[in-house]
């Protein structure tokens, strides 16, 4: 291996030592990745389920590029523009129930910062003093900054690792039984006095491992935060836009959060951008004279512009592409070509809602080996932990889609003989 000074870029959740080189991407088309090699690769992930529409849209690159020309970007403080405010009308008219306000930042991780501080702030505007922990539930991610990392599951490698800088927050398991919801109950109960608010992923626990559950137990965790007199923050961030079949995942709970938090999906995978949605009764504990009680947070690139126009030539195409239908044929091949797999060895289970298909193995196979087998099949998928799982772009083509359950089939009959 190279030597440390030889190495500029310093990559994601990677070990610069010893992790194979990146592969080089020269262009994206469809749901293809061209790599400097001249190799093609089919996307099974959709860049970390943005690119929904699959890249380069022409009708999200026209409007990014009529925007570029006319002002890519101007600070948002005391300024407004015609991109965000059509955005945020265009948002809270597709959201369910009264979540009517809108605050754009730049990245997941600081839509669910924002969510945090907004619950926290709340109370202190209400003035309630103490409620600064929230409750999340285990399996779960919110992102890699301190608050959203202290709202990730406990156990998970980065929780242990940074316990200690961490603010600790409660948890509690998702509310799938009796049981487990008369737990959620009591906990609620002991510690509502501290809590600013309650933080779940509707229906799909993602980056904790595809980890699905019913709607109604996300209607139960709706429901338990209610009668405790707190906030539920849903964090949509990966399954809004389609993702699940449902724009957003809450509507097939019937649920109406008290904030909400979108960002992978929002530019079709173009531009950084993230909402954190609010109902207006939250956001009026920040209407007020008092110039402490307003919303203390204002990134830089607040709004951006350009990444404002790529979001609405997004939601164009939600209007005018069937995206809905698709993640729903998307759904159904998943079913057919991922769910005989559940019978071989080495698999615990196989999970898909809407556009989401994973196989879960019994342990955790060597995924560096598995990653390079998958591209040397002309596959882009990412398996994770014991994670092996498919996020294709909703306008993946069939003949795609089959090639990549068919790689995602082979290496799992792989595992399995390996086993016997
Ligand atoms: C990806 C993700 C985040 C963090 O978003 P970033 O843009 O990576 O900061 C937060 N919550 C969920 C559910 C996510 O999937």
């Amino acid at each position: 291996m190279s030597a440390p000074g030889l190495h500029p870029l310093w990559r994601p959740y990677t070990q610069m030592k010893s992790a194979a080189p990146p592969l080089e991407a020269v262009a994206t088309r469809g749901s293809r990745i061209v790599l400097a090699d001249g190799c093609e690769l089919i996307d099974g992930i959709a860049s970390w389920w943005t690119a929904v529409h699959g890249y380069n849209h022409p009708h999200i690159a026209a409007a990014v590029a009529d925007q570029l020309g006319r002002m890519p970007h101007v600070m948002f403080g005391g300024l407004t523009h015609a991109p965000a405010e059509r955005l945020a009308q265009r948002l809270t008219a597709l959201l369910p129930g009264a979540l009517n306000h809108v605050f754009f930042t730049d990245s997941g991780s600081v839509a669910v910062e924002v969510a945090l501080k907004m619950a926290v702030q709340l109370w202190l505007n209400r003035g309630e003093t103490g409620r600064t922990r929230v409750l999340a539930f285990r399996g779960g991610y919110h992102g890699d900054t301190m608050g959203a990392m202290s709202a990730c599951d406990p156990e998970e490698g980065m929780h242990r690792r940074f316990g200690a800088y961490l603010p600790t927050q409660v948890f509690c398991d998702l509310p799938r039984d009796a049981e487990r919801s008369a737990a959620l109950d009591a906990t609620l109960a002991r510690h509502r006095h501290e809590l600013a608010a309650v933080i779940v992923e509707p229906l799909v626990q993602g980056a904790g491992g595809m980890l699905t559950h019913p709607p109604e137990v996300l209607a139960t965790v709706a429901r338990l935060a209610r009668r405790h007199g707190l906030p539920l923050i849903a964090d949509e961030i990966f399954t809004g836009f389609a993702r699940t079949g449902t724009l957003f995942a809450c509507e097939q709970a019937e649920i109406v959060p008290d904030i909400l938090c979108l960002s992978k999906a929002l530019t079709g995978g173009t531009l950084a951008l993230a909402a954190t949605v609010a109902t207006t009764e939250i956001f009026s504990a920040f209407w007020s004279d008092d110039p402490a009680a307003a919303l203390m947070h204002g990134p830089t690139f607040m709004a951006n512009p350009l990444a404002c126009a790529a979001a609405n030539a997004s939601l164009d195409l939600f209007e005018t592409e069937p995206r809905r239908a698709q993640a729903a044929a998307i759904a159904a091949r998943l079913e057919a070509g991922l769910r005989p797999l559940a019978r071989l060895a080495g698999v615990r289970d196989v999970r898909v809602l809407g556009a989401i298909g994973a196989v879960q193995f019994a342990q955790a196979p060597d995924l560096a080996a598995l990653k390079s087998r998958l591209v040397a099949r002309g596959v882009w998928v990412r398996p994770f932990g014991d994670i092996l799982y498919l996020t294709p772009a909703l306008t993946v083509p069939d003949d795609d889609l089959d090639r990549l359950i068919a790689a995602v089939a082979a290496e799992t009959e792989a595992i399995a003989a390996a086993l016997a």
